[in-house]
């Protein structure tokens, strides 16, 4: 009984989401860093320090080191949802920030769901990948690299998890709900927040986080870069193996197996998308290089 009403609080406050939690964005950062090159990791610091929420940053990683600000602003798309000096498509726009000509939250940008084809049916992730990789390779507006970056560090690690290639019907698991006993705080959720929270807690940051990033990168190898279609492709073969197939009481839950499988997956997706970012960055921002200088 007690379960019961807990389940039914728990679908009385839910929300959806879409996106890693800010562990995962920050551990696909922090390995993404070590891709790079030290002149891109210089570029990339001084894009990021022109930013106008570059002094929060500074403020939440307690640090001003190049690798703490950049994880931080792998976060910041997600970090925009509730700020009100942005907006939502539907919402009129608000005014531009200066240094970043775009205020707008481009909710529909962290996800792409796709028909039993493959077609996608709604949201943009793909898409903006291959958008902002390309507005990085070529514009010559400082503002565009800032405010491209942290949106492309975010999203390389989105288009890794597998709910973020869902199915439409359910909203990439919004709409599932779960039990998972092994969580005492959390143990209903919906199946994307499962998957979202598998990285390690929100909080993870400094000296854990790097210890985190390091044991993942001993455990698995790097992975071939690939392009964003296979990145797509991979995340969305690997949803047959992202819901659980037992049922509890009420609701599908979490057992041994599946919770063991789902935490290896995620840790593998985690890496593969780290190496990635890293070397699609050193990419784009070592012809940048060769082109602007004669
Ligand atoms: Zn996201």
């Amino acid at each position: 009984m007690r379960q019961f009403f807990l389940a039914l609080i728990f679908f009385a406050c839910h929300a959806p989401a879409h996106a890693w939690n800010a562990a995962g964005h920050r551990l696909v950062a922090i390995i993404a860093w070590q891709q790079l090159s030290p002149a891109t990791q210089a570029d990339i610091a001084d894009a990021l320090s022109r930013h106008p929420d570059f002094p929060r940053w500074q403020e939440k990683a307690r640090s001003t080191a190049g690798e703490d600000i950049f994880a931080e602003a792998a976060t910041w798309p997600d970090d925009i949802r509730n700020d009100p000096r942005f907006h939502d498509d539907q919402e009129p726009a608000t005014p531009p920030l200066p240094g970043l000509p775009d205020t707008a939250r481009h909710k529909h940008w962290h996800y792409v769901d796709l028909d039993a084809r493959g077609k996608a049916e709604s949201g943009e992730l793909d898409r903006q990948i291959a958008r902002l990789s390309q507005i990085l390779r070529s514009t010559g507006k400082k503002a565009e690299i800032t405010n491209a970056l942290p949106w492309l560090a975010h999203l390389v690690a989105d288009i890794h998890q597998p709910l973020h290639v869902g199915r439409h019907g359910d909203e990439g698991g919004n709409q599932i709900e779960i039990e998972n006993p092994f969580n005492k705080r959390l143990p209903f959720s919906s199946l994307h927040v499962y998957w979202d929270d598998l990285p390690g807690p929100p909080w993870l940051r400094g000296k854990r986080l790097k210890q985190n990033a390091s044991r993942l990168l001993d455990q698995y190898p790097a992975p071939s870069q690939g392009d964003v279609l296979r990145w797509r492709d991979e995340s969305h073969r690997l949803l047959a193996k992202a819901y659980p197939m037992a049922n509890g009481t009420l609701l599908p839950i979490v057992d041994d197996d599946f919770r063991q499988q789902s935490r290896e997956i995620a840790d593998r997706r985690i890496v593969e998308a780290g190496y990635r970012l890293g070397r699609l960055l050193d990419d784009i921002f070592s012809h940048r290089v060769s082109r602007e200088t004669p």
